[in-house]
């Protein structure tokens, strides 16, 4: 599988700022690369290095109507997004996203060509009681429940442990190993096949460590967050995930 490299702009950026990060970023052969910005930048998005993804962050659940401040699948689809996040953990601990609303959430974005980056992980105590796969096979079963095994096969998985992201500590090789192995089992008996989704790895992914992580069997490719802001950064990281084995 080819493997994935999605940036994840959060609320960041500018005008001004958008155009210089756009000029030192470049396709990379070997590994997809996706944007995800901000809503009102996917405009400006629309002008962006060849061979780059554009993907968002976030969509409602409702097609289209009287849904202040929500923004449909269909408006997502019509400035050329192709992935959309779906069930970030901040998205799910600020803005309280429960699993079958991120599993609605996916529906919408399949159901416009689009494809659900669905994001998955344990906070740290959920982590020390020993919950990792309690709560990720929760995560995931909501959203199957919905799409059913078929649409299943559509989704890119994100494994993000809460405590990794945007604190500067990756999860170890070892542990996204584990997980990693785990969610590829969970989907597996379930009846998706090894090659059929990507998971990707989230948390503190960066140069330093982009290597050793793409290395990890199971690792299908990466979200990345504070990386993907510094040109060079994410060009490094997406340069490691092409030539990873
Ligand atoms: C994220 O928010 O999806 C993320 C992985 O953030 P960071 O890379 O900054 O940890």
């Amino acid at each position: 599988m080819t493997r994935l490299v999605a940036g994840n702009w959060k609320m960041n950026g500018s005008l001004a700022a958008n155009r210089e990060l756009l000029r030192s970023l470049s396709a990379v052969s070997g590994v997809e690369m996706v944007i995800c910005a901000p809503f009102p930048y996917l405009a400006q998005l629309q002008k962006r290095p060849e061979g780059l993804a554009l993907g968002a962050q976030d969509v409602s659940e409702f097609e289209e109507g009287a849904y202040t401040g929500e923004v449909s699948a269909a408006m997502l689809a019509e400035f050329g997004c192709s992935y959309v996040i779906v069930g970030h953990s901040e998205r799910r601990a600020l803005f309280g996203e429960g699993d079958a609303l991120v599993g609605r959430k996916a529906v919408a974005v399949l159901a416009h060509g689009m494809v659900p980056v669905v994001c998955v992980g344990e906070t740290l105590a959920e982590r020390e009681a020993g919950e990792v796969m309690s709560v990720i096979g929760r995560q995931l079963g909501a959203v199957f429940d919905v799409l059913g095994r078929a649409s299943m096969r559509k989704v890119v998985v994100a494994y993000e442990p809460v405590w990794a992201i945007g604190t500067g500590r990756s999860a170890s090789v070892e542990q996204v190993a584990a997980v990693h192995g785990d969610i590829r089992a969970w989907l597996e008996a379930n009846g998706i096949a090894g090659d059929e989704v990507r998971i990707l790895y989230g948390g503190s992914l960066k140069p330093e460590n982009a290597a050793a992580l793409f290395a990890v069997p199971n690792v299908d490719g990466g979200l990345i967050g504070g990386a993907s802001l510094i040109g060079e950064d994410f060009m490094a990281i997406c340069r490691a995930a092409a030539d990873a084995v």
